[in-house]
Formats: C-alpha cells, structure tokens, sequence
C-alpha cells in the first residue's frame, strides 16, 4: 500500500473541500481516505491525478456499457458539438434517439426525454397520478430510485428511519413502503383500488443488491392491471444492459411506464420516461384553451434531449441493438463472478457473490449468531435485504480501499460493474485485487471463515 500516491488528490480535496458543498458532487464518491479524482479513461481502464491506473467496475455509475471513450460515441459527439451545443428547440437527432428507444423498449409506445434517472421517476409519477387522478403510490423497501422528495426515504437501512434531513411528509404525499417479499400485504393494498402507482427497480434493490422475489413483476402487473394502478418499472440500471430492451424484455412483462437512463444516453446526461400512447398521451395539445390550460401534465427542462446526449445516446444504442455488447459484457462478468466465487471458496471465507448480466455483489457474513450456524459454503447465501444491504459501514469502505489501492475501483457498496470493453487482462488484475483484499480482510478480522 505504500507505493500507491495520492498527494495529488490529497491536494484536490483540500481544495474541494474549500468551494464544494460535502467536498464531492455525489455522496457515493467520498471515499477513504480521499476521494479519487480522475483525469482520464480507455476502454475498461481508467487513471487518477497522481496516475495510479484502475480497472473500472464504476462504469460511469453503471452509465457505460460500451467503456471509457468509445470511439464511435466520441466520434458522434465530435460530429454534433461543431454544429452546436445547444438550440433549445428540437433538433432531427431527439427524434432519432426518440425511434430507437421506442423500437427496443417493449413497453415504449412514446418517449419523453428528461436529463437524469431522478428526473425521469418524477415525472414517471406525476404521468401516473395524473393517469389515474389517485395521489398514492406503492413503493418497496431498499429500492433506490433517485433522490426527489417522493422516492428518496425507504432504500437505506433502517427502512422505516428518514434518509436525509429536509424531506418529510411521506405520508402526506401518500408513498407507501413495502417489503417486496411480502406478495399479500401488496396485494392487499393494491385491492383497494386507491394506488396511483407501483414502481420497483427491475433489478432487485440498488441495483440487484437485493434480488427480487420470483414472480414479483408478473405478479404486480397483474394486480395493478386489476386495479387500475400505473406499473413503473425502474430501469434506470437494467435498461439496456440486461437485454437491449430491458429487464422487461427478457421477462415478457410489460409495465406502463419505463424509467431510463444512463446508457440511453452513451455517457452524457440524460434520462427518459417511455410508455403506453394512452399515458403519453397526457402531454399532448390540443389547441382547446381549457384543454391545454388545465388537462394535461406539464413538464419543461432546458436541456432536455440535448444535442450531444442525443448523438452519444443514439451512437450507443446502435451499437448494442443487436445484444452482442451486452452479452460480451455478461460473459466478461461471469468470469469475474466465477474467479472471486474460487477465491471466497480457496480461503474459505463465509462469504457469496451474485448478480445478473453484466452486474456483481459480494456479501460477507458477519452477524455472529448467524456465522455459528453456518457448517458449509451452501449456508452462506442469504436473500434478507436487511442483511444483503446492511453489512458494516466500516468493512465495506475498508473493502473500497483496500480493492482501490490494488488497482480496482467499484461501483457502490461490495459490487460493479461491467461493460463490453473489459478485457481477460482486467478480469486476472481484479482477481489478483480481489485475492489481496480478501486476504487482508481476514488478517483485519473484518470478515470470518466458515466454521
Ligand atoms: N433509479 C435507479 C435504479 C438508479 O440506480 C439511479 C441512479 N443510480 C436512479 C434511479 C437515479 O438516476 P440519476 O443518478 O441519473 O438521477
């Protein structure tokens, strides 16, 4: 570890910490013990400040599939930026972008561009509220789904305990938390006829952290069918990476409203509600003055669909319309998944790793009353959220660390992900970090052998 600079960052945050508010421009890039500052990326690799070099499983925040300066995204970008930055009014590439996301979402009828996963989950409800003229809307415990008011308590442990000061009146604005284990709670609630809307990220709770139950979206769509309820599906994370049109493609369920962003936009900001025509609908005009003043769902952003979102997000889906990307990036991550798997079982540690497609959890046991009823590997695997996302603070940043210094930078939590840049080089690097830092954990006493 001690051959690993970080004067320059150290720098850095010193300076941050002097005109930024918190010292970084999102709460999951503190890191221990500072915050890395990038200057540059290629493919599945990228270099800091003080030009200590990473294999990425950050992947932009699961925005890259394709990786780091891909060369027909930067090309597309390149082509639009000499035209133009931004006009404000529509332009021939927002309708482009628009024909490709409805041609690869299953439930994507129409499109309505927004800049960022939290935007596109906001307007997703007030179309759904809108749709129904009901206020409640069902959402699930552990579930992350960007960070305005309505949906931002409920996904970190404890649940039921606010995740940020300044957001009250959950209640008030009629968001309901559930556990999505419990089917007959939820179709109980749904019974009454009073939801506006469900949402739930396809995935399982941040981004497959915790899986679903099976049967879940079949079941909701079922009963929100039923009764009346808008289904949002969250595929902020899945969409796009777990099959060209989604988790809801590979499911055959068909939800109302589609969440998106993140690779929709091939790097650059952007997100996106797709939906039923009839749902859409709520935005048009009609030229009837009562109509247009009163009858329909307002929704405005300077920088929706921006030019160069446009040409990035376009560059990309073309690219992995086909799905050979996506399953280059699963395979890539299968391998990973089955290295540290070798790993966990070579030191024997009481530990799992999971995940879908391109995407990988680890989860290390630690509460002791469980460790002692442990006896083999095949006790280890949990499907608890409470657990799944509830390991100690202190043995997951130690994890980040100790995987940083040894060249590996992670998404969120013990996971990452992974695009259809990585390379078997970055696969035997990682596998190496990840051989180290579990050692080192064990040393620590941070993580426990079985039996
Ligand atoms: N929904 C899900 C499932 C997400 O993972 C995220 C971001 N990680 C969001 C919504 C919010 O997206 P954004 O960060 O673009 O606002």
């Amino acid at each position: 570890m001690a051959d690993f600079p970080l004067d320059k960052s150290r720098a850095f945050q010193a300076r941050a910490n002097q005109s930024l508010g918190g010292g970084v421009g999102h709460d999951l890039r503190y890191a221990e013990p500072v915050p890395i500052y990038i200057t540059h990326g290629r493919g599945g690799r990228k270099w800091d400040v003080d030009g200590n070099e990473y294999v990425d499983f950050l992947m932009g925040n699961a925005a890259l599939l394709l990786g780091h300066a891909d060369p027909a995204v930067v090309a597309a970008i390149e082509q639009a930026v000499v035209e133009g930055t931004h006009f404000g009014n529509d332009h021939p590439r927002h309708i482009d972008w628009a024909e490709l996301v409805c041609q690869l979402v299953p439930s994507a009828e129409r499109v309505r561009f927004v800049n960022s996963g939290t935007e596109a989950t906001l307007l997703a409800l007030r179309l759904a509220r809108a749709f129904t003229s009901r206020q409640k809307v069902m959402r699930f415990a552990g579930h992350f789904h960007g960070w305005h008011d309505d949906v931002v308590h409920g996904f970190e442990m404890p649940f039921d305990r606010p995740v940020s000061l300044g957001v009250s009146g959950n209640e008030e604005r009629g968001m309901v938390t559930l556990p999505d284990s419990d089917s007959q709670a939820i179709q109980a609630e749904l019974a009454g006829g009073e939801y506006a809307a469900v949402i739930v990220e396809v995935t399982g709770a941040s981004w497959g952290r915790a899986p679903l139950p099976p049967g879940l979206l079949e079941m909701l769509r079922e009963e929100t069918r039923l009764n009346g309820t808008v289904l949002i599906f969250d595929e902020v994370i899945a969409g796009f990476r777990f099959s060209p049109g989604g988790v809801q493609q590979l499911a055959g369920v068909t939800p109302d409203l589609t969440c998106l962003a993140k690779i929709l936009a091939g790097g650059m900001p952007g997100g996106a509600v797709g939906g039923a025509a009839d749902i859409m609908r709520l935005f048009d005009k009609t030229g009837d003055a009562e109509h247009d003043r009163f009858g329909r769902v307002v929704h405005f952003g300077t920088f929706n669909a921006s030019p160069l979102s446009a040409a990035a997000g376009i560059a990309t889906l073309e690219q992995l319309a086909d799905g050979s990307p996506i399953q280059q990036a699963n395979d890539r991550a299968a391998e990973m998944r089955s290295e540290i798997a070798a790993l966990l079982e070579k030191h024997d540690v009481a530990g799992f790793v999971y995940g879908e497609a391109s995407l990988f959890h680890v989860y290390f046991e630690t509460d002791p009353k469980r460790l002692a009823d442990i006896g083999s590997a095949a006790d280890v695997p949990t499907n608890e959220p409470g657990r799944l996302k509830g390991m100690p603070p202190v043995l997951v940043s130690r994890y980040q660390k100790l995987l940083r210094y040894a060249g590996v930078d992670l998404m969120s939590g013990t996971g990452g992900a992974l695009g259809s840049c990585h390379t078997p080089e970055d696969i035997q690097l990682a596998t190496a970090a990840f051989d180290s830092t579990i050692r080192a954990l064990l040393d620590e006493g941070l993580i426990s052998q079985i039996g």
